[in-house]
Formats: structure tokens, sequence, C-alpha cells
């Protein structure tokens, strides 16, 4: 089973040209002709040239807004004459698929509820065959990367080769600031498997509020992913869906000034030297690390021997909640993040349970 992905370089796309950030921009829905051609209007004069508008909707409860349906595409096939921008829209069905090829639309996106269903990135997948569309995969509504990375590889496997992907964040069942958590870790993960993936971030969907997406957008850049898909409606109070997180043009152009673009690399030499400098400290310190957790480890399996002497259970749970808790406590006094601590001591100690397991099974360590 060969499930590498072969992924063109972005340029080839022919959409996005330098500087950085690469930006998608348009409505949450296309609603009305005059509504998707006065945005378009107002965002090609910003200079951007990738237009988004979703045309078929998911919504969570049926009677709200579920898209125009193959009309708008028209629409945006005027917006591609009008302004010579590039269109983007949502397809989570191979009939979607067949609509928007049919239309000439230049780039597909996978929304979060659909890639999080194999069935339907298949057929998507399965109608993609022999075109040469660029697709762009949104992270599954949970945070599970293997369901993100299997949705890329269905298509990698239909010949998709103008790949890229869009983090949104994941549904939560905790309140919190955003709508969606960022689940930061995750969309490191991915960009660290597969630097070459061109990745943007979606602000809008991850946020939920006009508030918020200046911090989220600064961030996504700071962790070096490549460019931003924004909500943007010519009148967002009265927009048919999402109407709290969508800018207008003039926002959006607002919004963009203030972000910081960093590079992604330099040659000065003054950095290089400070550079070099901090990761050869980080790379000692990674080295204790190592030597300090296989030492912890050896006494896990010391532990083990002393418990099956005694005919004692691998797991008090009492321990190891005390263990967290003062590690918690200890973290936060250092400034450390409670979920850093919280992943560290769980991976720390299911392999000392492991350990365990196996000197008790009478598996050498
Ligand atoms: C969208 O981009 O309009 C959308 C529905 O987003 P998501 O799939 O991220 O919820
Ligand atoms: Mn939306």
């Amino acid at each position: 089973m060969d499930n590498k992905l072969t992924i063109a370089p972005v340029a080839e796309w022919g959409f996005f040209t330098p500087p950085r950030p690469m930006i998608i921009a348009g409505p949450c829905s296309a609603e009305t002709r005059q509504q998707v051609l006065e945005t378009a209007r107002g965002l090609s004069a910003l200079g951007i040239h990738v237009f988004r508008a979703g045309i078929w909707k998911p919504r969570t409860h049926p009677g709200s807004f579920e898209g125009i349906g193959s009309e708008g595409l028209k629409w945006l096939q005027d917006v591609k004459r009008e302004t010579g921008m590039f269109t983007a829209t949502e397809v989570a069905s191979a009939k979607h698929v067949y609509e928007c090829i049919k239309y000439g639309i230049d780039l597909l996106w996978v929304g979060a509820r659909t890639t999080a269903n194999p069935f339907l990135m298949q057929e998507i997948a399965d109608a993609l065959q022999g075109t040469d569309i660029p697709v762009l995969v949104k992270n599954p509504v949970n945070p599970d990367l293997d369901l993100w990375i299997g949705a890329l590889e269905r298509l990698s496997r239909a010949g998709i080769r103008k790949l890229g992907v869009i983090h949104r964040g994941f549904s939560s069942p905790e309140k919190m600031r955003y709508r969606n958590d960022p689940g930061w870790r995750i969309a490191i993960e991915l960009r660290t498997r597969y630097p070459e993936l061109p990745f943007f971030a979606d602000p809008s969907h991850m946020g939920g509020s006009r508030d918020v997406l200046l911090e989220l957008s600064q961030r996504s850049l700071d962790l070096g992913l490549d460019g931003l898909m924004i909500e943007s409606h010519c009148n967002p109070d009265a927009a048919l869906s999402d109407a709290k997180q969508q800018l207008t043009p003039e926002g959006l152009h607002d919004m963009l000034g203030k972000i910081v673009v960093r590079d992604s690399d330099t040659d000065s030499l003054d950095y290089k030297e400070g550079i070099e400098d901090l990761r050869a400290r980080i790379d000692i310190i990674d080295d204790s690390l190592l030597d300090l957790m296989k030492k912890r480890m050896d006494i896990s399996s010391r532990i083990g021997l002393y418990k099956k002497e005694h005919n004692v259970a691998i797991i008090q749970t009492s321990r190891w909640d005390a263990i967290l808790e003062t590690m918690l406590e200890k973290g936060r006094k250092l400034g450390l993040s409670e979920e850093f601590i919280r992943t560290t001591f769980s991976a720390i100690h299911e392999e000392s349970v492991r350990i365990q397991d196996n000197v008790i099974g009478g598996k050498k360590e």
C-alpha cells in the first residue's frame, strides 16, 4: 500500500504571486448575484486574486440557508469574467464536483464535515480522477490527524497533485474564546510531516467572530503557515450564514495591513549565528532530556519487578493522580501550559506502564 503524497509546487497552480501570505477571500455563501459581484469587486480592488464563495452549505439545522446551488456557479463565472479573479468553492459530493468542472471553477475545497467521512472523500476523489484541479482539504471536525491525511491520500491516489490543506480548528465540547479549538499541535504535526504541502489557515471558522481574526491570522503565519482563507462579505451583518465572522473588503484590508509577515528564513549572518547558538543549546537540553527519560524508565522497570515480587497490580490510579497534580501545580508556577504538562506526563506514564507490564509479563526490557 503506497500512500505517499505527490504534491505539486503551489506555483504550478498559477493563482498566487509572492509575497506571502497567499490570500483566498470571499463570502461564506453566495447569496445573490449582486452580493457576489459587489464583494468580488471590493476584494479585487485590494489585489486579492482568489475568490471563495460557498454554493452548497452544510448547515447544522435544516431550514437554515443551505446555499443557492448550481445557479451560484454562474455568478462565479461572472466574477472571473469581470474581475479576472480565480474562483473557489466547497464540494461535498460527486455531483458538486461535476457541476464545478462544468462551470470551470478553478479551485475546490473539501469542508470539515466531509473530510471526516471516508465514503464521501472516496466519492469526491473518484469524481476528480483525470482532472488537474487544485483541491484544499480542511481538517476534519474532530482532531484526528490520520483522518485528515487519509482524505489527502484518497485524492492523491486519484491523481490529484495540486493538493493543499486548510486548518480551521476542531469542534470542542468546551466553551472557549474561539468557535473552534485551534489545536495547533495537530497543524504543526501535519506541517512537519509534509513541509511541501501548501498550508492555509481559516481564522474565520476557527474564531467565529470578527474581533479575533487578527490574532488568529498572526498566529497562523507566525507558525509558518503559507496563506489565509478569510470570509468577506459586502454587508456582513446581513449575511445569510456566518454573519458574525465576516469582514467587509475594507475591513479585511485593514486587518491584513496589521499583520506582521515574518520571513520564513533569512540569509543574514547575524541571524544565522544567533539561531545556531540557540539551537545548539536546545540540542544539549534535548540530549539531557533523553538521558533523564532513560533513567526514569529504568526505575519504572525496577518498580515493575518489585511489584511482581510483592504481587501488586501495575496501576495505582491514586499515585498517578498525585503525580499529575504535583506536576500541574509546579508547571503552573513555571509558566508551562496545562495542556503541555498533561500531554507530556501522560506519554511518560503510558510508557512507564508499558514497561512495567512487560516486566510483570516476563518480557525483557
Ligand atoms: C466554509 O468554509 O464555509 C465552511 C463551511 O467551513 P468548514 O468546513 O470549515 O466548517
Ligand atoms: Mn462560513
